[in-house]
């Protein structure tokens, strides 16, 4: 990690953090908390995430803009999941460090929206780009219909998975990094699975299972502390 920066994932100890969930008047508290414990001088740029492939620049906080990743060389970003890929991502650009947040499940994966992200990291002159991936439902547990696998499987043969209790998945997470190994990308990889660790959220463990419905996060942020110069 380049000093400076920091790159992390929270759980559900830190609340959920989806404003658009029932009990999202909780998640700005949820949020507010993040930012004072890692002593950060601005609030997290999230975003309205909608299983698309937009990458949106930012560089000025305002109103949660709808798209899957940000791109951003001064705001703290954050990328919010619960079985999905949460995707950060580190460079150095022409003139700066360039930082990206990026949503990724299925369709997003499917559509190229880690390659393409990437790309517009290289577009600002970035040549190594760092990557981590967080938790996310394994290929042991994301159970789909046979035709939903077969046709990722058919483009990234790496999705092709299989449950624990023998029906059709998809390893999104080997799916993702073959993308970004693909481009010459490190990938460096926080191996939980949400579906079986109640410390994470889980869409499908809140409707299988019945846990608590939340989002957490990916965060990537410039460590500057609240007052320094
Ligand atoms: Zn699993």
């Amino acid at each position: 990690m380049r000093p400076g920066w920091g790159v992390a994932f929270t759980d559900t100890g830190a609340g959920s953090l989806s404003v658009s969930l029932p009990a999202g008047s909780a998640a700005l508290q949820h949020r507010a908390a993040l930012r004072s414990t890692l002593g950060l001088a601005q609030d997290f740029q999230f975003m309205t995430q909608v299983h698309g492939r937009e990458v949106l620049t930012v560089e000025s906080q305002g109103e949660q803009p709808t798209a899957d990743g940000l791109v951003s060389t001064t705001l703290p970003l954050a990328v919010m999941v619960a079985d999905c890929l949460p995707v950060l991502m580190l460079a150095e650009g022409d003139d700066s460090i360039l930082t990206a947040a990026v949503h990724a499940g299925r369709q997003g994966v499917a559509k190229g929206i880690l390659p393409h992200a990437v790309e517009r990291l290289r577009q600002r002159g970035a040549e190594r780009v760092e990557v981590w991936i967080g938790p996310s439902i394994c290929g042991a547990c994301y159970e789909v219909p046979e035709e939903m696998r077969a046709e990722l499987a058919t483009t990234i043969p790496e999705a092709f998975s299989e449950t624990s209790w023998g029906t059709p998945a998809l390893n999104l997470r080997a799916a993702a990094t073959a993308q970004l190994r693909g481009i010459g990308v490190t990938v460096h990889q926080v191996e939980a699975c949400t579906l079986e660790e109640p410390t994470l959220y889980s869409h499908r463990a809140s409707q299988q299972q019945g846990r608590p419905e939340g989002r957490f996060a990916g965060l990537i942020f410039p460590m500057q502390k609240v007052g320094a110069a």
